[in-house]
């Protein structure tokens, strides 16, 4: 039904059937993570450009190829994906990029490029029979899963750590999902959900542990190729949590790669924040992960311990990208013009991005004849805490014109 060929273990290699709620090895336990490996002659034989010039179809299941779904679970569920890339002329000129795009995963559903994992955790769970989803989150895959299990008529069960912004925490209760808020950090969130997911028996949406997840977060690099024509950019810039969102923006690549219908892989740029920067730090000391503190306004990639490593570190090297990290003010600084020059309001963990961009700029590895896209990952309206921090006051004046007049001045 699919062209899953098995699951194989990341660390020691064994070969699995695709069961659709099976997590990590069970040899290698939790640091097993698995890959989903397709048989790309399969793939081949249906897809090559006139494969999209023919799908009507205007969301991720126009890929259903590169899905490990069955199909006849993705007929009801949000329309996730095919996010606008735009051309991004000013914000360009102003960074001195030639050619700079902005892929806004923003216009998803719930607002975040976490949809594409959803709408695959929530056919998997139906696919295996479930009736409640789980997950720990920052936040977006969060609200993500509601939305998501809402419209397929699956229960939710979130936990948050209890910093998470209102914002999502109000939209998460709009899509009925049963809420619990964790006195502590996100590692202390991830280790409850754990427990309580093993406990209760629900299908388990944490996305590093889940290897279905990657493939739908690939869809946005099999989407930038398709908006550009298959001609690959340069470098594709990602901000990094738990690394789940760079690994699935090389998979795309190498998907498309393995059936020949790209020539290179995009070199990946995986940008963090300062105040939380632990793959930065171990490709930096060309050491192990070190657990770290989560002490950055980019709450959505504030991930002390993250859960996909292998597959990031590993998407980073293979495509010869690198690692970068950037203060809380580089960010909103981001956040600013992303606004002013792109119409596109991003929250702090998606401007990081866009902060990284402009540093590789100025430390020189990014050129100015580099072609680059910009995955913008979700919306600022879910924070607006943070984001007003970042700008003045607003003018308070009477009904009174001669005072507008004054205050005009
Ligand atoms: C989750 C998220 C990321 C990072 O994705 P990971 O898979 O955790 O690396 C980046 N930006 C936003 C807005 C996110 O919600």
């Amino acid at each position: 039904m699919s062209n899953v060929k098995h699951l194989e273990c990341t660390i020691c290699h064994r070969t699995y059937k695709d069961i659709p709620d099976m997590m990590t090895c069970p040899a290698c336990g939790e640091k097993g993570i698995l890959d989903v490996i397709y048989d790309y002659d399969k793939i081949r034989a249906v897809v090559d450009k006139d494969y999209f010039k023919h799908q009507d179809d205007h969301s991720i299941w126009r890929y259903l190829p590169f899905l490990p779904v069955d199909p006849r679970y993705t007929k009801n569920t949000l329309r996730v994906g095919m996010t606008p890339l735009y051309d991004s002329l000013e914000l360009g000129q102003s960074l001195g990029i030639d050619n700079l795009y902005v892929k806004d995963e923003g216009l998803n559903p719930t607002q975040s490029l976490k949809d594409r994992a959803s709408v695959i955790a929530v056919v998997k769970a139906k696919e295996a029979g479930y009736d409640t989803v789980a997950c720990a989150s920052t936040g977006n895959a969060a609200s993500s899963l509601a939305g998501n299990s809402a419209k397929v008529g699956l229960s939710s069960v979130i936990f948050v750590p209890k910093r998470a912004p209102t914002g999502k925490l109000a939209q998460l209760l709009a899509y009925g999902a049963k809420l619990f808020k964790v006195d502590g950090d996100y590692r202390d969130t991830y280790e409850l959900s754990k427990q309580a997911i093993a406990k209760y028996g629900w299908y388990n949406r944490n996305a590093a542990v889940n290897p279905f997840l990657v493939e739908g977060k690939k869809t946005v690099a099999l989407e930038i190729a398709e908006q550009l024509d298959f001609d690959v950019p340069d470098w594709v810039v990602v901000s990094v949590g738990d690394g789940c969102t760079i690994a699935g923006v090389f998979k795309g690549f190498m998907d498309l790669f393995e059936i020949g219908m790209i020539e290179r892989i995009p070199k990946l740029l995986g940008v963090q924040s300062e105040g939380c920067q632990p793959f930065v730090s171990a490709w930096e000391s060309n050491e192990d992960l070190i657990p770290t503190a989560e002490n950055t306004i980019a709450d959505s990639i504030a991930v002390g311990i993250p859960r996909n490593p292998i597959k990031a570190i590993r998407a980073v090297k293979n495509s010869t990208g690198r690692w970068i990290s950037v203060s809380d003010s580089a960010i909103l600084e981001a956040m600013r013009l992303l606004g002013k020059t792109e119409g596109i309001f991003a929250e702090p963990a998606a401007a990081c991005a866009l902060a990284g961009l402009i540093k590789a700029r100025k430390l020189g590895f990014i050129n100015k004849s580099d072609r680059t896209v910009v995955i913008c990952t979700g919306n600022g309206l879910k924070d607006t805490a943070n984001a007003l921090s970042a700008f003045k006051e607003p003018t308070l004046v009477k009904n009174d014109i001669s005072e507008l007049d004054a205050q005009m001045r």
